[in-house]
């Protein structure tokens, strides 16, 4: 044969694995949209095969990267199988899409992360698919159950306030009325606290927090038993769901690290909670692992840590003014939502906004920390001075 011209050579050249040696520490990032086969039997082969079988046949159903990262997410919830999200809270919505159609009813955790609240009042009721909120420690559940009633979807601890609930009597009800249980696990991090061992069904975490925890990748991932997990990738392969590899390697990359960031983040965050507890500035400190919290007893039974989150409720006599001077003079502590990355953080909290079920009122401003990795002392002396700011 001829020699191919260049312009052939250069579409055809390199793709041979251009070294001999041993393997990478890392899996490869493997990007792709179309994936080719040997033969048509092949082809076919693997086509007949991948509604069950993870495969590597189109971009789509993900890469050997996501794939790697699926791995990791599974062994961390102790599931059968895991999909990836291009944010955690894609990975909630596929997750209620999933399990739910016009018609049934869900059943939601009054602690819920925020934009969850937005979705069901947004797109659930407009879809006829019914949406009752329960109380954030579980204690009312049992009373709010109809007949069509298809899943309890939780959240423990709960967002801002860190509510318990006990998740093996939530599956044990929900399953006694043929739904599932949903957690949303992204505090546990699959770390300290795994609800599919609890009894839950589906686990949904956003990977954006702990698990990437750099602050610079967003992504969810939803992670099921074997018999929740047809739904979910049927429902994922319908819409197209899939993530970045280069995320998915981010992500992944973080995973090595997570047990010991957490680790630092729970010392440093309990701490600054006990720091905290002693200021007369301050009402009350909302954490699960300190003794007060109404849901200390469950998280000692259930989880096995804690993690950089806490909240504080201010003395009643400083208002929504002086809380904004604290959190204004704090100079360790980005001014910023979400968490999970290596660094402080500090946000205003709107809980009545948040909470239907539990009755807020006549309470203190609620500021909610994300201690990171610095040196607690320095966080604490940054801590101190911008309270002395509030007066
Ligand atoms: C941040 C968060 C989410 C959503 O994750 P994103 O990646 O920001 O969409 C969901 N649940 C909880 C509890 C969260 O804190």
């Amino acid at each position: 044969m001829t020699e191919r011209s260049l312009q052939t050579r250069l579409v055809h050249g390199g793709k041979q694995p251009a070294y001999e040696g041993g393997q990478a520490v890392n899996p490869p990032i493997v990007r792709a949209s179309t994936v080719c086969f040997d033969s048509v039997a092949e082809q076919q082969g693997f086509r007949a095969r991948r509604e069950t079988d993870r495969l590597f046949t189109y971009g789509a159903r993900g890469t050997p990267t996501n794939f790697a990262l699926e791995d990791v997410v599974s062994e961390l919830e102790g599931a059968y199988r895991t999909r990836l999200f291009p944010t955690g809270l894609a990975a909630v919505g596929m997750a209620l899409l999933a399990y739910l159609k016009p018609g049934d009813h869900v059943l939601m955790a009054d602690g819920v992360y925020e934009p969850v609240r937005h979705l069901a009042h947004s797109f659930l009721a407009p879809y006829n698919i019914g949406c009752t909120f329960f109380a954030a420690d579980g204690s009312d559940v049992a009373d709010k159950f109809q007949a069509n009633t298809r899943m309890v979807y939780a959240e423990c601890p709960g967002s801002l306030l860190y509510e318990m609930c006990d998740v093996p009597e939530l599956a044990r009800q929900a399953h006694a009325h043929g739904a599932l249980l949903a957690c949303d696990n992204t505090w546990g991090s699959g770390v300290h606290y795994r609800p599919l061992a609890l009894g839950a069904d589906v686990s949904i975490m956003a990977a954006t927090k702990y698990l990437s925890g750099h602050s610079d990748v967003m992504m969810g991932c939803v992670a099921t038993t074997q018999a929740a997990w047809a739904p979910l990738n049927e429902r994922c392969d319908a819409f197209g769901m899939t993530v970045s590899p280069d995320d998915a390697y981010l992500v992944l990359r973080g995973t090595r690290t997570l047990a010991a960031r957490l680790q630092m983040h729970e010392q440093h965050g309990l701490e600054v909670a006990h720091w905290l507890m002693a200021r007369s500035e301050v009402a009350s400190v909302f954490h699960p692992a300190l003794p007060h919290h109404p849901g200390h007893a469950l998280w000692q039974r259930d989880a096995t840590g804690s993690n950089g989150l806490l909240s504080f409720e201010l003395h009643p006599r400083y208002d929504k003014a002086a809380a904004i001077r604290l959190i204004d003079a704090l100079k360790l502590f980005g001014i910023g939502a979400s968490w999970g990355g290596y660094e402080s953080l500090v946000t205003l909290c709107n809980v009545k906004a948040a909470r239907s079920v539990a009755k807020w009122e006549g309470r203190g401003e609620i500021i909610r920390l994300h201690i990171g990795l610095e040196s607690p002392e320095d966080l604490m002396d940054d801590l101190r001075q911008a309270m002395a700011a509030m007066v």
